[in-house]
């Protein structure tokens, strides 16, 4: 008898810590998005990747598990950033940072977008934060006063990247990518593939898998 094609999308099969695991199924995650299956490996190896689905396919978790499986939580420093288009995006991807994150000791993780004052931002920086999440504009203003600091950056997220670029971050994104160590992961996720994102992949990005999961509509 031979035995069953590995047909299923469990998590089970990910290099994840049993908390890592077991938090996930507390959370209800039981199968891995289409998305989640095909970029998570290659993600989990430290591998640059270019991920493309459709909105509402869970690209979130995937960039979220491969930098929370990265982070040293002793050390209050910045190793993770994404960058976001929108200020409600932004606060959506830290919510399911800090929801997949339960299981780790202690992630901080802080929200830079425009829109609020950056006082209360700043001092959240000061206290330590493992994993920042932002619109291009207001992390690029922390950086320029000295407020963020990205020397041990390992994991840089471009998410929404179409978005970005239609809302004319484009300048804002390459100032803050060349602010990141060379020697880092970097994961762009996108719904759609126009030109400008090849153009910023080839800049930024170094040997990267691409992944793309077809809308069936
Ligand atoms: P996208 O960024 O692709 O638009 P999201 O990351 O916002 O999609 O995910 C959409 C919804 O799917 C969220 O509510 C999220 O909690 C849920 N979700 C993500 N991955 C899984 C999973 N493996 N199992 C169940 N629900 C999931
Ligand atoms: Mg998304």
């Amino acid at each position: 008898m031979t035995s069953l094609p590995a047909t299923s999308n469990s998590f089970d099969n990910l290099p994840l810590s049993p908390a890592a695991q077991e938090n996930l199924r507390r959370l209800g995650y039981l199968e891995m998005t289409a998305i989640q299956a095909a970029s998570l490996p290659a993600a989990l190896q430290g591998k640059d990747l270019i991920a493309q689905a459709k909105t509402g396919s869970g690209k979130t978790a995937a960039f979220a598990l491969a930098l929370l499986a990265k982070l040293d939580a002793r050390n209050f420093s910045v190793q993770a950033m994404v960058l976001c288009p929108t200020r409600e995006l932004a606060d959506q991807v830290t919510t399911e940072i800090r929801r997949l994150a339960r299981a780790e000791d202690n992630i901080k993780v802080v929200t830079l977008s425009g829109g609020v004052p950056l006082r209360g931002q700043t001092s959240s920086l000061e206290r330590g934060a493992h994993v920042v999440v932002g619109t291009p504009g207001r992390v690029m203003d922390h950086m320029d006063r000295g407020h963020l600091k990205l020397d041990t950056l390992s994991t840089l997220v471009l998410d929404e990247a179409d978005r970005m670029l239609d809302m004319g971050f484009v300048d804002d994104i390459k100032k803050v990518a060349r602010q990141c160590p060379a020697e880092r992961q970097t994961l762009l996720f996108s719904a759609t593939y126009p030109d400008g994102i090849a153009k910023l992949a080839a800049q930024f990005l170094r040997n990267p898998v691409s992944v793309k999961v077809e809308s069936r509509h």
